[in-house]
């Protein structure tokens, strides 16, 4: 009967012990823009694997259909739903100490999705030069805080990646062969790939990889359907990738992304963009 408990003993705190190595390990997700689009089909991708623990940051996380939907379908252990909006350092601020409160063991996955369009169809004849500033500022000043922010967490955290989310009308190459389609939107996303190129090699140096990625041209979006006539009349070999299977490729880039590809630009299917 001593054996019985010692047994007993022994089991129970191997159970003890295999969940906390559970917690320690759940690999751990930020997204920001979470509460439509591809932000949305990000977290949802993510929560089909059972480890993962997904934040889901947007403006207005109550206000968001997609996000409610979600957070009736997984614990708090799971999804949390916290509000961001990446034009605000105070709400920049705010969400880092609420994320905490969720990540004992920092974050591995910091994912900026958030982005903005003006008219993609303005030529630059005719360009209004506010959309045009608003689209370099977004671009430019809300990576740096929002990867300045969350560094602390990444540091403590295990995988030590940022996606950013991007697009290939950024690149110099592709973008000179999409004639008036999203002047400004082009020149910020150009910006955001400089930035990050540039911030890589630094955030290598401290084992951070931080990977650009380009999630296809997303019809389906809000952002992606704003350019369909377009594609249409100038590109109609150009396929619409369905949100779930840009998800699932940027997820699976992210996943394989180790050190060696920090600042590295690719497609949502894991081939490379041309800079
Ligand atoms: P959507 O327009 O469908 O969604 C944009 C998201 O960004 C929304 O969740 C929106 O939130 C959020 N957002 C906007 N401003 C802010 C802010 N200040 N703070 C927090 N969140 C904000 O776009 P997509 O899902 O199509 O695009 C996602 C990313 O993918 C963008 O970076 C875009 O540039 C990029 N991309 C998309 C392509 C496509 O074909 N769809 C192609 C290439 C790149 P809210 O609901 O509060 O407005």
């Amino acid at each position: 009967s001593n054996n019985t408990a010692a047994d007993h003993n022994f089991s129970f705190t191997a159970r003890l012990e295999t969940q906390n190595t559970l917690s320690i390990t759940m690999p751990s997700f930020l997204i920001t823009g979470s509460s439509r689009g591809l932000g949305l089909a990000f977290a949802t991708e993510l929560l089909k694997t059972p480890a993962n623990k997904v934040i889901a940051t947007a403006r207005n996380t109550a206000g968001s259909a997609g996000l409610q939907a979600l957070a009736t379908k997984y614990t708090k252990n799971r999804l949390v739903l916290i509000d961001l909006d990446v034009t605000n350092p105070t709400s920049i601020k705010n969400a880092v100490v609420e994320a905490e409160k969720h990540l004992p063991d920092g974050l591995d996955n910091l994912i900026s999705n958030a982005g903005i369009a003006t008219d993609p169809l303005a030529s630059f004849d005719n360009l209004d030069l506010d959309d045009l500033k608003k689209e370099v500022e977004f671009n430019t000043t809300t990576p740096i805080n929002i990867i300045r922010g969350f560094l602390p967490l990444i540091r403590k955290g295990n995988a030590k990646k940022i996606l950013v989310v991007t697009s290939q009308l950024g690149s110099i190459e592709i973008g000179f062969h999409m004639v008036n389609l999203s002047n400004a939107y082009s020149v910020a996303k150009a910006a955001l790939n400089m930035l990050i190129r540039k911030w890589s090699p630094v955030l290598k140096s401290e084992g951070i990889t931080a990977v650009l990625i380009h999630p296809g041209w997303v019809g389906d979006t809000d952002m992606g359907s704003s350019i369909a006539d377009w594609v249409a009349q100038n590109a109609p070999d150009l396929r619409s990738v369905p949100e779930e299977e840009s998800a699932e490729g940027c997820m699976k880039v992210l996943g394989k992304a180790t050190l060696e590809d920090a600042g590295l630009f690719y497609n949502f299917d894991g081939t490379k963009i041309p800079w």
